[in-house]
């Protein structure tokens, strides 16, 4: 994938799935892709275990992305429990499969993993992944945090090691999910001041029930507007109203990304194509 065929419109939509727990959901999943795959995304990502517990079913499923649907597809690849013999089994997986576009992460401790072994990890963070990615032919995307991710002791420290992934070699950056345009335009404003010249495509999770909130900002640590407060407060009895308002507030958010100009959306589409085709069908 070069950045041409990534984006290929300004203000182009992406979109993320997750792989089924099990292997009987392939076929549920794969409908869903085919009809992510009709609303013309520049990319479907797929996560990977931060364990590598999924990475065979993440190697499956953007196989099937960009074999059969014709899509470019990234595969996220976590570091946090690679050897280098894992990694370099990996990467080769990946070529074998036909993948050539990887966002390289870092991942949290698996929960399987001790205290000890995670902080004697061999590679500590995805700016060691992405030279080596590179040197093997693939176009990598790294993570981008416009609220900090939540271990940078400030945003300065988080921009400053996110700059090291971008001359690493990053290709793009994808960012956590936010709610507050606001927070993501200061955060655009601080790259570039960093001298971050890549693209960075806005990650826009639609809140469709009360339920997803509490966990949503658990992983992200978004912080949540009093636009979403009211709406959550005011619809969380009734799920069909939550549903369109959440889908509301996301296009809302897009409407204004695409005005001020944005390289790209990502949607955590959370494997609801419903949900994707009602916010494509209203821009
Ligand atoms: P890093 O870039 O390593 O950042 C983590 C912390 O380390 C930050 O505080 C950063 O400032 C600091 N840091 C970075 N580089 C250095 C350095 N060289 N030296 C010292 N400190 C440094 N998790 C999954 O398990 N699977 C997924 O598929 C997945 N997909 C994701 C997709 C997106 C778009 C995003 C935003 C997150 C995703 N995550 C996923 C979550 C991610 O793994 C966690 O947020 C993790 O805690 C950090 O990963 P990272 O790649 O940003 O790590």
């Amino acid at each position: 994938m070069t950045r041409n065929t990534v984006f290929s419109s300004h203000s182009h939509i992406s979109f993320e799935v997750f792989p089924p727990k099990k292997w009987e959901g392939f076929p549920n999943l794969y409908e869903t892709l085919d009809a992510l795959r009709d609303l013309s995304p520049s990319f479907i990502s797929c996560t990977y275990g931060a364990g590598g517990s999924n990475s065979k079913k993440t190697a499956e499923i953007v196989s099937y992305i960009q074999n059969h649907l014709h899509i470019e597809g990234i595969a996220h690849l976590t570091c946090a429990a690679l050897t280098e013999e894992s990694f370099l089994s990996t990467i080769r997986t990946f070529r074998e499969m036909g993948i050539h576009n990887v966002l390289a992460l870092r991942g949290d401790k698996p929960a399987d993993m001790s205290e000890e072994a995670f902080a004697n990890r061999t590679y500590k963070h995805p700016s060691e992944l992405i030279p080596p990615l590179k040197e093997a032919g693939f176009t990598v995307a790294a993570a981008c945090y416009p609220e900090k991710h939540f271990e940078a002791a400030s945003m300065e420290e988080d921009i400053h090691f996110l700059k090291y992934k971008v001359d690493q070699g990053a290709d793009f950056l994808i960012s956590q999910l936010f709610f507050d345009n606001d927070i993501f335009y200061r955060f655009l404003e601080m790259c570039e001041k960093a001298g971050i010249d890549v693209p960075i495509e806005a990650g826009i999770m639609p809140i469709t029930s009360p339920k997803m909130i509490g966990t949503t900002i658990n992983l992200s640590g978004a912080s949540v507007p009093k636009s979403m407060a009211d709406l959550l407060a005011r619809y969380q009895d009734n799920p069909e109203e939550m549903r369109k308002a959440g889908i509301d507030f996301a296009i809302r958010q897009i409407r204004d990304l695409r005005e001020r100009g944005v390289d790209g959306v990502h949607i955590y589409t959370m494997n609801h194509a419903d949900v994707a085709k009602d916010i494509c069908g209203a821009l």
